[in-house]
């Protein structure tokens, strides 16, 4: 085993015990982790780790032989290990390799598993809904080469990327938990992972270059898939891919002592295949973390994820970050969600079978990678039960791509029969634990068993039998663990018993005995019970090996499940929330009627959602300057309308009641800073970064998203920046994508007069004297003032602060033909007792923003 890296605490060996020794040794193969070293019934840790420990999990600090100790119990040790791994530690496992009653001297103690964030297998921290990954990145040339892979569903995926921006988009898309670079990557790209450390925590960890370089990541591939070559993947040529994947398999398998062999399978994809969201889009957006406490709560997700099983929840998942480019694919999901809709108790059935179906893609991983209960045997032949039924359900359904998956659906009646035939119903939760294997599986089982059972029965004719011979009626023979069999009579009695009993425990009022005959039957029922267990293990892990040949049929099954998981989600979102089947196909246009906001129309609101329309072509129609006052709607609309394109691409019905969605590339959105709130300071560069980005990479198939550009600078010049961005997307060849502008600014709309393609749009209100009344109808038309002081007054700010800024813009509005517009001076002092306001600050704060 290779080491994680470097420094574990520095001792002198020759001073310590032979133990600390062997401790020692374990502790420097992985010396980035707190070790959790087994002694007895518990794991314990020291020195460093000790503390550590005590501090993290509230431990009490104790001292053997002045080392600082603590440890937890080994059968409560998962909780703790996970808690740590929450934390972002990693936890070396450090096992007892020999059994110590066998054992002279000291028993064999190795490191037999490093848990990670990455790397959980079978814990609490899982979400079923979300994979947990580990990537490993790398850099051939000017190539980026990525691979990753969920350890507990054993996909594996690389892919490659000549840009650094692509790239981040990517990682943003998948949350590794984990990283694996080399430390020369490490330092070159600090920029990439202090970027990507901004949107959340995860651990990077580093191997020498040597683990990176093609050949010996090739051979590793080549050696651990068994094949000749790995073009069978599709990796031909993907160098850069093949050596980051390489690298982390070998990491996986020789680091961090971890079971690969289940990783049959390893995918290239290009993420060209999908449209573009870059990182603040996905962001923006909330498609799968709200912006507010990051869980899926008031997402797209949320709404649209009506999915049943874990693998169905994985798979929307990915939909939702990954919409279509290809028509064909995004046609075959509306007529397989058409499909479900057209057989309406078709999917009501379906969702209720699919409740029995477990998570077969992290059972059949823990089959093959040998972690699997007795119980996951049983949960795994169950959730097979209904795929007959199911596969007749659906058989009625008329979409092509419905059927392939149903095709897939093999109920594997030899599997299922095997694991039925030999596990009773409720095996206990560990082996070992109660009974696992059925009656009449396996003869010597019965036969033991008959003996153990038997024994109570033994017991009570042998002491019929004692009782006569010695004529002592109140003999009595019993059992306890620490001394097996006995004969017991109360102390009066003692004399009575013939020379042949053996004296072996002396109580308050009672003597114990034993006999040749009653050990010779101890023995075999002990011997019998020990030899049960050892059936058991021995057939379980029989069964479980047997098994593992199913992987890829049970694989194939959980896929396709997933996939008519994912259609009958779609189609009961449609339903429920009554959404319509878009027309989708390559022409630039982009009509929306009566679009509704997915998830603001299903929050409990207070308001009933207004509909709104859209129209975008590549004509007269390229971008939407949308005015009106605060609060109206605009940033809704706006999302609404990049959310029904995302909709219609991952191949889904939409929020309204007709769609024509003209294929888009990338969505691109920019979020002015004051309607970002989770952003701090120096949000200026921020925006302008941004749109720098977005200037850089659109098309004329993107849709952009512009909601308040320009905001975090003086009045002025956030005006020109927005006009000249505005300009640029209008009038640029190859740039002239679809916009949706929102501002305040109302002086932007003179746009509409000198640039073609620009349309003006605001949000209509309703007004009456001093009163406003939101109508959030989107309407042509530019708005010609702001309405700030009506919002302010909704708020409820003091009237003599709404009379004051009244009185203030009312003066501005009059000059606002002079360069200077505003000058204290000539306003109309308020009356000293209402307010008092230094006049120096007051300037500043009005221009500023
Ligand atoms: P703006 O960006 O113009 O300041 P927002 O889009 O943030 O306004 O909307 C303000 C509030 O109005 C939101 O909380 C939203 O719930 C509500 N709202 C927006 N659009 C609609 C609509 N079409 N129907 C009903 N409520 C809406
Ligand atoms: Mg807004």
């Amino acid at each position: 085993m290779s080491t994680l890296s470097s420094n574990p605490p520095m001792l002198d060996e020759s001073k310590l015990s032979p133990m600390m020794v062997q401790w020692y040794a374990c502790k420097k193969m992985a010396p980035d982790a707190v070790l959790f070293f087994r002694m007895g019934d518990f794991y314990e840790a020291f020195y460093e780790d000790a503390h550590l420990l005590a501090k993290e999990l509230d431990l009490t600090l104790t001292k053997r032989q002045d080392i600082p100790m603590s440890g937890v119990p080994f059968h409560t040790s998962e909780g703790y290990i996970d808690k740590l791994v929450a934390k972002g530690f990693r936890v070396a496992v450090a096992e007892q390799m020999e059994d110590p009653k066998q054992t002279k001297g000291l028993v064999k103690r190795e490191i037999v598993r490093v848990v990670t964030p990455g790397t959980v297998i079978n814990s609490t921290l899982l979400s079923d809904k979300t994979n947990n990954f580990f990537a490993a990145l790398t850099k051939a040339g000017q190539v980026y080469g990525l691979a990753f892979l969920d350890l507990t569903t054993g996909e594996c995926w690389v892919s490659e990327f000549t840009q650094e921006r692509d790239l981040l988009n990517e990682l943003y898309r998948l949350h590794p938990a984990e990283f694996l670079t080399s430390e020369k990557f490490k330092e070159k790209q600090a920029s990439l992972f202090e970027d990507m450390r901004q949107t959340y925590s995860f651990l990077v960890n580093t191997q020498e270059e040597w683990h990176f370089e093609h050949q010996s990541a090739y051979d590793f591939l080549v050696q651990h898939f068994r094949v000749h070559s790995l073009d069978g993947f599709g990796l031909n040529g993907m160098v850069a891919a093949i050596n980051a994947a390489g690298a982390l398999l070998r990491y996986l398998q020789d680091a961090l002592c971890l079971s690969i062999q289940h990783i049959q399978d390893i995918r290239s994809y290009s993420t060209s295949h999908f449209m573009v969201l870059d990182r603040m889009t996905q962001r923006n957006l909330e498609l799968t973390h709200s912006l507010q406490d990051g869980s899926r709560r008031n997402t797209l997700l949320g709404v649209i994820d009506q999915t049943v099983t874990p693998m169905g929840a994985r798979l929307m998942h990915h939909w939702v970050k990954q919409p279509l480019l290809h028509l064909t694919e995004i046609q075959q999901r509306q007529l397989g969600i058409q499909s479900f809709l057209d057989q309406c108790h078709v999917l009501e059935y379906f969702q209720e079978k699919l409740i029995h179906v477990k998570d077969l893609e992290r059972l059949m991983m823990k089959v093959s990678a040998g972690y699997a209960t007795p119980r996951d045997l049983v949960a795994l032949h169950l959730s097979f039960q209904p795929i007959n039924a199911i596969k007749s359900l659906l058989a009625p359904l008329s979409a092509e791509w419905v059927q392939r998956q149903v095709e897939k659906l093999n109920p594997l009646p030899e599997m299922n029969h095997r694991i039925a035939q030999a596990l009773v119903d409720e095996p206990p939760l560990r082996l070992g634990e109660g009974k696992t294997f059925r009656d009449g599986y396996h003869q010597e089982l019965d036969d033991l068993r008959e003996i153990s059972r038997d024994s109570k029965a033994w017991m009570a004719r042998y002491q019929t039998q004692i009782r006569e011979d010695t004529g002592i009626k109140t003999l009595k023979v019993g059992f306890n663990k620490m001394f097996g069999y006995f004969i017991e009579v109360s102390r009066g009695q003692a004399d009575k018993m013939p020379d042949t009993f053996i004296r072996r425990q002396t109580l308050v009022n009672a003597e114990r005995y034993i006999t040749p005959e009653l050990k010779d039957y101890e023995s075999k029922v002990l011997t019998a019970e020990e030899r049960i267990e050892a059936i058991e293990s021995e057939l379980f892990h029989q069964l479980r090996s047997d098994i593992v040949q199913y992987t890829k049929t049970v694989l194939e099954v959980a896929q396709a499940l997933a996939r008519l998981d994912c259609l009958s989600a779609l189609a009961e979102t449609a339903r429920k929330y009554h959404y319509n089947c878009p027309t989708v196909d390559n022409s630039l246009t982009l009509r929306i009627e009566e679009g509704r906001h997915p998830v603001i129309e299903t929050a409990c609101r207070r308001e009933k959602f207004i509909p709104n329309d859209t129209y975008l072509d590549d004509q007269q129609d390229r971008l939407l300057l949308i005015t009106g006052p605060n609060m109206a709607g605009k940033s809704t609309y706006l999302r609404q309308v990049a959310l029904i394109v995302i909709l219609a691409q991952i191949g889904s019905f939409v929020p309204a009641k007709q769609a024509h969605i003209g294929i888009v590339d990338k969505v691109f959105t920019r979020i002015g800073a004051s309607d970002d709130l989770s952003r701090g300071q120096s949000t200026f560069m921020v925006e302008m970064t941004e749109t720098a980005n977005i200037l850089n990479n659109v098309t004329s198939r993107s849709l952009v998203i512009l909601d308040e550009i320009g905001r975090g600078t003086s009045t002025y010049d956030g005006i020109s920046i927005a006009w000249s961005v505005a300009e640029y997307l209008l009038t640029t060849e190859q740039r002239m994508a679809k916009t949706l502008f929102a501002t305040h600014y109302w002086e932007l709309t003179k746009l509409e007069e000198k640039v073609p393609g620009a349309v003006n749009y605001n949000v209509a209100v309703h007004e009456a004297e001093d009163h406003i009344t939101f109508l959030r109808k989107i309407v042509k038309g530019g708005t010609d003032k702001s309405y700030g002081i009506h919002v302010g007054r909704l708020a409820g700010l003091p009237a003599s602060v709404l009379q004051r800024a009244k009185e203030i813009l009312e003066h501005l509005e009059e000059n606002s033909n002079r360069k200077s517009a505003f000058e204290p001076a000539k306003i109309k002092r308020p009356s000293p007792q209402k307010l008092k306001v230094p006049q120096t600050d007051f300037q500043l704060s009005l221009f500023e923003n």
